[in-house]
């Protein structure tokens, strides 16, 4: 028997703009594309968390609730940009932070002063909240106080996971790569040899497979790491790929084996900058015009100059770097935007 296929809410200005970046193709001698998932909207700072809120939204409002509750680090753009789909569909929004960079004193900055701007609830767990507990339990546990609270004063929680990574919002990054492919199709632009995108809970990357596994395209689809990644990693981006794949009443075909995972520019970690992703963010800047984040797409745009640099993609090649978005973070606390000037 064939299950419904999940419904969608109308979130993101889609197609989002797919178009050459000409200085760089030039310079690199390489052809390279962006899609500009920077510009999902609703607002100025969109980003891929649009796409599988779409997903998710759809089904807390058919499940009747009344809030939303997710986490994130302390500059998410996932919690940031939850709150914002929130605001769009009468949803109150309720973030878990965890604040692994000290937030500035003074004033709330990026997407935590975005978080204020949307009255979103904001719960920002600090180490010595922890209290003996690992940072993900004492979150976990945090958040199930306050959905308890939630549900006694007969209001009814929508959970979604960090980054919004389950097999639901995969579906937006299902859609997204049917998108892009339609898009060439209607351009007349030949397959990409290759796509670059930025992977941190992994629903993006998931998504992109999925999508490919469906239309049976052939491009080589990176996922470049913006923290370091657990060993398990690959196999629950693998699992999230087919589980994405079995809601649309497909054969779930990924195989672990399949994945290119790129974990070398990660540099020293999440949310630390490292001198070729502020040399990648710059470069795009002032060549382009185009601004990247410095947590997730200024890492992946530093791998794909690299890799055409130490001639990993050969000359002529035809690339697509998917921008993701992140904007809101280059006004964050400067420990995590590094020196761009
Ligand atoms: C969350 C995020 C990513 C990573 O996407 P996942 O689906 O979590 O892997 C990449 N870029 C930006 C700007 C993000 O906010």
């Amino acid at each position: 028997m064939l299950s419904l296929i999940p419904q969608k809410l109308p979130l993101v200005f889609a197609p989002t703009p797919l178009h050459p970046l000409e200085t760089l193709s030039r310079e690199t001698g390489c052809s390279i594309w962006i899609k500009r998932d920077d510009l999902t909207g609703p607002g100025l700072f969109g980003g891929n968390k649009m796409r599988k809120l779409e997903y998710l939204l759809a089904q807390a409002k058919k499940e009747g609730a009344t809030h939303v509750l997710t986490y994130g680090a302390s500059q998410s753009n996932h919690a940031m940009e939850t709150a914002a789909a929130c605001r769009r569909f009468g949803l109150e929004p309720v973030l878990f932070l965890l604040a692994l960079v000290a937030p500035d004193a003074q004033e709330k900055k990026g997407n935590l002063k975005l978080n204020g701007l949307l009255g979103a609830e904001v719960h920002l767990l600090k180490a010595e909240d922890f209290q003996g507990r690992t940072s993900q339990e004492a979150l976990q546990e945090e958040a199930n106080r306050r959905m308890a609270q939630i549900k006694a004063e007969g209001g009814h929680c929508f959970e979604i996971p960090m980054g919004g990574s389950n097999a639901l919002g995969t579906l937006g990054y299902l859609d997204a790569y049917m998108e892009m492919k339609e898009q060439c199709r209607r351009l007349g632009i030949a397959p990409f040899d290759a796509i670059y995108a930025s992977t941190g809970s992994g629903g993006t990357w998931a998504g992109l497979l999925a999508g490919q596994a469906c239309l049976g395209g052939r491009e080589e689809i990176r996922g470049v790491s913006a923290g370091l990644a657990g060993e398990t990693y690959v196999g629950q981006v693998t699992r999230l790929a087919n589980e994405a794949l079995v809601l649309r009443n497909l054969k779930p075909t990924l195989k672990e084996e399949n994945l290119l995972l790129d974990q070398d520019y990660v540099g020293e970690g999440y949310e630390i900058p490292s001198a070729a992703s502020t040399a990648a963010l710059q470069r795009m800047a002032r060549r382009e015009g185009i601004f990247l984040d410095p947590v997730y797409t200024a890492k992946a745009f530093a791998a794909l100059l690299d890799h055409i640099e130490k001639g990993d993609i050969k000359a002529g090649s035809s690339i697509l770097f998917w921008h993701t978005g992140g904007i809101s973070a280059l006004f964050a606390e400067s420990t995590i935007v590094g020196q761009l000037d």
